[in-house]
């Protein structure tokens, strides 16, 4: 049983986080994609919002589960039973940042992949942070994240 973790923000979840969701449950048994509690950022949604707008977009995968946790990724990793840590890499800025963590977690947890999926073309501009600031604005978000989502961030 091969099972992957797919850890992150998603505040909100976009078409982005999405394509490498469908793209992860496709190479893996199980995936299990974790909402990162983060007491030093403060979010836009709750966790709980965040959780079910990706359990609500996940829907169609059956190998998808959703779950938050708080602390070290690895620790979560090895309490999941998971042989692999999945993260999606758009422009050459994520590299730096993902390239720190993925080394990082591999001297902590050796037995524990970073297995890096390459963006679609099409996302390779898309954030979170952009999304919040557009619909912040009154921008056209339909593109950007799951019909699920463009409805709460117009009522968020
Ligand atoms: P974090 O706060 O950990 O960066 P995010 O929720 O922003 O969390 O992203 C989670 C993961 O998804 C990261 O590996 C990020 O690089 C990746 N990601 C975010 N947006 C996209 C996108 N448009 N295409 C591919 N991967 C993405």
């Amino acid at each position: 049983m091969k099972r992957a973790i797919y850890p992150g923000s998603f505040d909100p979840i976009t078409n982005g986080h999405l394509d490498i969701i469908s793209r992860t449950a496709r190479l893996f048994d199980q995936v299990v994609v974790a909402v990162i509690r983060n007491p030093e950022k403060i979010p836009r949604f709750s966790l709980k919002q965040r959780v079910a707008m990706i359990k609500q977009t996940a829907a169609p995968f059956p190998n998808v589960a959703v779950e938050s946790f708080a602390g070290l990724l690895v620790d979560y990793a090895r309490e999941k039973k998971a042989q692999v840590i999945v993260r999606g890499l758009r422009a050459v800025s994520d590299f730096d940042y993902e390239f720190q963590m993925a080394l990082t977690n591999r001297k902590m947890a050796p037995e524990i992949e970073t297995f890096f999926l390459m963006t679609d073309y099409k996302y390779s501009y898309l954030s979170s942070s952009f999304v919040r600031q557009i619909s912040h604005f009154g921008g056209d978000i339909s593109e950007m994240v799951p019909p699920g989502v463009i409805d709460k961030l117009k009522q968020n």
